[in-house]
């Protein structure tokens, strides 16, 4: 939930992963300009001409494509891609090989499976992302051949904007909640990058106080009740991102997280903090960062809200204690 502000190095990390594409693959790998182009004239040989001018676009501008920036995915949709409209991306044509749909065919010639399997692996963990980026509560990492991955989601979804389902910009890491309820809807965008400083953090979670005092009064965490807040007038922001993602039902569950922290706002004080943080600076002394995550439980900064789930409940639930 927390944004990447799109900097010269996140730039240059996107050009490296386009520069390495697939160059450790054998030659029996094929290539997606050489799948695209065999597609292409399979759907000229069917009389496609504007499915195959689709394709055609896609060669011309393969390498721009896999870099470029959110706010330039509809410029290219309407510019370059504007042979079709989103009805017939969906449709089998001639020249679509199986049952397959002409968006499907182009994720396929693209070699998005290869691309989600091995080759965006090593960008998402240098951007240090092991959270979903919508939900921010659970890890976006499985296994695949017993190794740690990434589950990836399409930013825009590939339905609509198969060009871009490779694309370094397009690519989040999103957890199977989030994943599954993005592929039945798809009228919502929420881009993990973003070229404006302030908006890098759209999000906070807000707990209800009478909640906390009816679960001072029974000891039931159940009572206790929170809500993803934005920072426009009518928290409309947060609102739209919630609904769609069923958050409210989803942080239910998460209601003994924040009894942790209750207890610990009504018990921790300066001189407790100190008397820690003396120990600690005896013992271990790695710096104020990590005795604040020590002595809290949680990353308390913002930064770090994608390295592990619910961070970003629990930073909004301690301000809210008056923890620091
Ligand atoms: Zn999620």
């Amino acid at each position: 939930m927390r944004k990447i502000l799109i900097t010269d190095e996140i730039r240059r990390l996107a050009k490296e992963y386009a520069d390495n594409l697939f160059t450790k693959r054998n030659s029996q790998f094929i290539m997606p300009e050489d799948g695209l182009r065999i597609f292409a004239n399979e759907l000229r040989l069917h009389g496609k001409d504007n499915y195959a001018t689709y394709v055609d676009a896609i060669i011309d501008h393969y390498y721009e494509i896999l870099i470029i920036e959110p706010n330039r995915f509809d410029y290219y949709k309407n510019v370059y891609f504007n042979t079709l409209r989103d009805e017939d991306l969906l449709q089998h044509v001639n020249g679509c090989p199986g049952n397959k749909k002409f968006y499907e065919v182009i994720v396929d010639k693209m070699r998005y499976d290869a691309v989600q399997k091995k080759e965006i692996r090593p960008y998402i963990k240098k951007l240090g992302i092991k959270t979903c980026v919508y939900c921010n509560a659970s890890y976006a990492i499985a296994t695949d051949d017993n190794k740690a991955t990434y589950q990836v989601d399409h930013c825009f979804p590939k339905s609509k904007y198969p060009f871009l389902c490779t694309s370094f910009f397009n690519l989040q890491p999103s957890c199977m909640h989030c994943n599954q309820i993005k592929s039945k809807k798809d009228d919502y965008i929420y881009s993990m990058y973003t070229d404006v400083p302030t908006e890098l953090t759209p999000f906070y979670f807000s707990i209800d106080s009478r909640s906390i005092i009816k679960y001072m009064l029974t000891h039931n965490s159940d009572y206790l009740r929170f809500k993803l807040k934005s920072n426009d007038d009518e928290n409309e922001i947060a609102i739209r991102h919630s609904d769609f993602f069923h958050l409210d039902s989803l942080y239910t569950q998460f209601t003994d997280a924040a009894e942790e922290l209750i207890w610990k706002g009504k018990i921790f004080n300066a001189a407790y903090r100190n008397q820690l943080m003396n120990m600690y600076n005896k013992k271990i002394a790695f710096g104020m960062d990590d005795f604040k995550r020590f002595y809290l439980g949680f990353y308390p900064d913002s930064k770090d809200i994608n390295k592990r789930p619910l961070t970003l409940l629990m930073q909004g639930i301690a301000k809210e204690m008056g923890l620091k």
